[in-house]
């Protein structure tokens, strides 16, 4: 299984901070969101646990400085999490209707979006856990609706013990083995590595 890497999260401050100068590097985040919208047709959220340079940055980096709290639940809604979609698209959309085409400034307003999510990202990840923004990050809630139910966690009941240490080590704060529907599961893996009775896997 593909294990997301420290490194990744350096391509978040490359593009939040050069780009200021470059914004041509904002262009980076379209390969980002065309990756994360084609791996969550086959394996929902895949993408957020193994590859998003984000979630790397969050984990390995934000993680440093954490308060390690619990995330509130509200932030875990769609009530919350729909709106905001909305609400950053139209905005996104809006900006690049106003750049009239112009390639750098197009660049530019994905590299201020980075930039913005980024701020957003670190605050909330050190005032309360690593993985906060995840919780309600926009491109997190598409890659639930399209794949939600794909490439599930599975429990094996018969091995269970209910330690619990499955959750403690979830970066997502999920009830790992007492709720078999998790849309939100980035597939980390985090779960079955710790799992001292080997009672979670992946459905083939
Ligand atoms: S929720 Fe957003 S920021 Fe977090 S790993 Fe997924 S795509 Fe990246
Ligand atoms: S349930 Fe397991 S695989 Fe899914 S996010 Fe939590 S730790 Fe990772
Ligand atoms: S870590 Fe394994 S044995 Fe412990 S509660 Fe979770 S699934 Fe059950």
């Amino acid at each position: 299984m593909l294990k997301i890497t420290p490194y990744l999260g350096i391509l978040v401050l490359i593009v939040s901070i050069a780009g200021l100068w470059f914004p041509l590097l904002g262009y980076f985040l379209l390969l980002v969101f065309a990756t994360l919208l084609i791996t969550s047709i086959f394996r929902g959220r895949w993408f957020c646990g193994n590859l998003c340079p984000r979630g790397s940055f969050n984990d390995f980096w934000v993680g440093k400085i954490t308060r390690n709290k619990k995330i509130p639940s509200f932030l875990k809604s769609y009530w919350v999490r729909i709106p905001l979609f909305m609400l950053m698209m139209g905005f996104m959309g809006y900006r690049l209707l106003s750049t009239q085409g112009l390639i750098n400034q197009i660049g530019m307003v994905f590299v201020i979006m980075c930039l913005v999510t980024t701020t957003i990202a670190l605050f909330a990840g050190a005032s309360v856990s690593p993985r906060t923004w995840c919780t309600f990050c926009p491109m997190g809630t598409v890659q639930n609706i399209i794949g939600g139910n794909k490439y599930q966690l599975q429990v094996d009941d018969s091995k269970c013990i209910d330690c619990n240490k499955c959750e403690k080590s979830c970066p997502m704060q999920l009830e790992v083995h007492t709720n078999n529907e998790k849309p939100d599961c980035i597939k980390c893996g985090r779960c079955i590595t710790a799992c001292p009775t080997k009672a979670l896997a992946f459905e083939a």
